[in-house]
């Protein structure tokens, strides 16, 4: 999606609004390993502050996950608001909050595929709780115990073992 907002830097306009619901690429999706996704709703202005412009944008929508453990899917709701300031090309001053622009037009997807990212919980999972599956016969552990051999202890209760003996 591209913004113009060549009228608020012509002095046409103090500032740009815009609204609308976009579909995420695939490609990005994919990166983020993201089954499914809703459109993305998204809400914002681009506003005249002195030489530079004020992006506030604010989004939100529905990613789906699977879970790390058991590969259940699970919903992510990401709502965010994004502030970034717009540059014109002649400033030299660089900064990871600046968004260069040519020509009065922002393309808006890598501000928000940049945010999506970082807003993403680091470990994806259904409960935090979740036993996984087994990695023998594949079972869901969460539905109760499978018929696999029972020395096989969780990695993580062999470290709790571990502490006391
Ligand atoms: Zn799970
Ligand atoms: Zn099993």
């Amino acid at each position: 999606m591209i913004l113009d907002f060549s009228k608020v830097i012509k002095g046409l306009q103090n500032q740009a609004d815009f609204e609308s619901s976009l579909d995420l690429d695939k490609s990005f999706l994919e990166s983020i390993e993201c089954v499914n996704a809703s459109a993305i709703h998204v809400l914002g202005t681009i506003k005249k502050m002195g030489k530079r412009y004020e992006l506030t944008l604010s989004y939100s929508g529905d990613l789906v996950f699977e879970c790390h453990r058991c590969l259940k899917d699970v919903n992510v709701n990401l709502q965010s608001t994004v502030e970034r300031i717009l540059v014109t090309p002649l400033e030299t001053e660089e900064s990871e909050d600046f968004v260069e622009v040519k020509d009065g037009v922002l393309e808006l997807m890598p501000v928000l595929e940049e945010d999506i990212t970082l807003n993403l919980p680091l470990q994806i999972l259904c409960n935090e709780d979740c036993a996984g599956l087994c990695p023998q016969c594949g079972k869901d552990l969460n539905k109760g115990m499978c018929e696999c051999d029972e020395t096989k202890i969780d990695p993580r209760l062999e470290a709790l073992k571990n502490l006391f003996t």
